[in-house]
């Protein structure tokens, strides 16, 4: 797919507030960190529990975010600090410690690589039956790189946007970046994913996601999505998204990165084309809203017509705090921006150090809402992502003298599921789905 130029001109960007010059990525991983700045800051047990747990769990962040996001004075407090350096208590004592051991004595690769294996297994590297029941088969052949659970969208895992970035502490596909070919879920295919759509005339949405599917470059993008502009036979693809983390890990890719304007015009012509075009934009914390280039690129992005959606889990340590959320809500319509998820943690990888019980999810989403205005509370949740579907915790209420969750699903592996309340017994401690028992005496949820 490419524009004439006549398409091409008719987009003309806004001009920039500042940094109008490319900036070059620089990455900052395991290999690099010990080597900037900012991290001589930190004492000798951090970089070292920062070598420890980046041997188990991936590490990634870069330049932006180091000296833009993180307020270095506050570390290691400071919550985007958290989000992207590994710390000690993400993995469990034991753990830290073997690898810890492993690492001064300077052991074979072999020994590191055996228990770094075995610590990741445990892990739950994929969570909510993401890898074998939702992958759609098509003339028996498993079609990799995409899944399709709820009726009418289709998620699309582009095998060129399997990385991020940065990568976030508590990422929930974290496994898919330790390099594991087994565990990633990807296509490349462009014509399979065109064809698998134009057979499901139910499909109404396609979200593409990752990693970060906005580390393609355009031309890639024109591949995957050109097609939904002048082909009928997928006319029936109404509402494209994009999941991205990138408005906060590089804004730069809407800005001056070198194919920016190009990124921005093909989502001008999937407007033009009838389409909702939506940036499901992942932050979580108001700080990421703060720079001069996430402004000019949210602005950009809206330029094109399309819309900026935001979600987020609730994360210990993070965001649990309902201040945090209204603040950045409200910075967030302020710009344009409209709230649209609350999760909560999913259960994998270094769920201990970030997770927080139901009660306290809902207790932040609670006293977060109230403190803003009808705009803000399109935000829906807080939403498990479980394997029957996403779970909303509605709240805790008293039942003829017994304490219970309120929960519905907000979508189902059955749609008739959906917007059903039902309730399961009060537990304090519970931080998922499956730690939940039925109320009332009941045996089983209706779901089950
Ligand atoms: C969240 C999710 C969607 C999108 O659900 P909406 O309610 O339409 O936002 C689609 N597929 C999967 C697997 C999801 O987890
Ligand atoms: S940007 Fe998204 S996919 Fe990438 S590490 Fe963060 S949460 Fe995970």
């Amino acid at each position: 797919m490419s524009y004439t130029s006549s398409a091409s001109e008719r987009f003309t960007p806004d001009p920039v507030s500042k940094q109008s010059e490319p900036t070059k990525f620089q990455a900052i991983t395991a290999r690099n960190f010990d080597a900037i700045p900012q991290v001589q800051r930190l004492t000798d047990d951090e970089r070292f529990a920062i070598r420890v747990v980046s041997s188990v769990l991936p590490f990634r962040t870069n330049h932006y975010v180091v000296e833009n996001l993180i307020d270095w004075g506050n570390v290691p407090e400071d919550p985007i600090y958290r989000l992207v350096f590994p710390q000690r208590g993400m993995l469990q004592e034991q753990d830290f410690d073997r690898i810890a051991d492993i690492l001064v004595r300077e052991s074979p690769r072999q020994e590191l690589d055996h228990a770094v294996a075995e610590i990741r297994a445990r892990l739950n590297p994929h969570p909510a039956g993401q890898q074998e029941l939702n992958i759609p088969r098509e003339d028996g052949e498993v079609f990799e790189g995409l899944q399709h659970k709820y009726n009418e969208t289709v998620l699309f895992f582009p095998s060129q946007g399997q990385t991020c970035h940065a990568y976030c502490t508590f990422c929930f596909r974290w496994a898919q970046f330790v390099q594991d070919e087994e565990l990633k879920i990807s296509a490349k295919d462009d014509e399979r994913l065109h064809r698998y759509l134009a057979a499901h005339p139910n499909v109404s949405d396609i979200l593409v996601t990752g990693g970060d599917p906005m580390i393609m470059k355009t031309r890639v993008w024109e591949r995957y999505l050109g097609r939904l502009i002048d082909d009928p036979a997928l006319d029936h693809i109404q509402n494209i998204r994009i999941g991205t983390k990138s408005l906060t890990f590089w804004p730069h890719r809407f800005v001056n990165d070198e194919d920016a304007d190009d990124m921005l015009r093909l989502m001008e012509k999937l407007v033009e084309s009838g389409r909702h075009v939506a940036i499901m934009a992942h932050f979580n914390h108001g700080q990421e809203l703060r720079t001069d280039i996430v402004r000019d690129a949210i602005r950009r992005i809206r330029d094109t017509g399309a819309v900026i959606r935001s979600q987020a889990p609730a994360l210990a340590k993070i965001n649990d705090d309902p201040d945090v959320w209204a603040r950045m809500w409200r910075e967030q319509v302020r710009l344009g921006i409209i709230p649209y998820y609350f999760f909560v943690e999913r259960d994998t990888g270094p769920r201990h150090y970030f997770e927080l019980p139901l009660v306290r999810c809902w207790e932040i989403f609670r006293d977060a809402v109230r403190q803003v205005s009808g705009l803000s509370r399109t935000v829906r949740g807080p939403s498990m992502s479980a394997t029957p579907g996403k779970v909303e915790v509605t709240g805790v209420q008293e039942v003829r003298g017994e304490k219970v969750f309120v929960l519905r699903f907000l979508q189902g592996r059955d749609p008739d599921w959906v917007a059903r309340p039902f309730f399961a017994k009060f537990d304090p401690q519970a931080t998922w789905l499956d730690q939940l028992e039925p109320a009332f005496g009941e045996e089983r949820f209706f779901f089950e």
